[in-house]
């Protein structure tokens, strides 16, 4: 089985770790009413995309 030559200093390893804490936050504010949505998805409040309508809503 493959084994690691050297120790793997706290420094080199923090620093491979740094990759692990970043977050993926994908959210926009929707053009239409303003609710938090993913971008290029359509908005799950008002179904809007693209500043048109394009799923019918409870609402609408
Ligand atoms: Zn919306």
């Amino acid at each position: 089985m493959a084994v690691p030559k050297k120790k793997t200093s706290k420094s080199r390893r923090n620093m491979r770790r740094s990759h692990h804490a970043l977050s993926t936050s994908a959210y926009n504010e929707c053009q239409n009413c303003g609710e938090l949505k993913r971008p290029h998805h359509v908005c799950g409040a008002c179904g809007h995309y693209d500043q048109r309508e394009v799923v019918e809503t409870a609402a609408a």
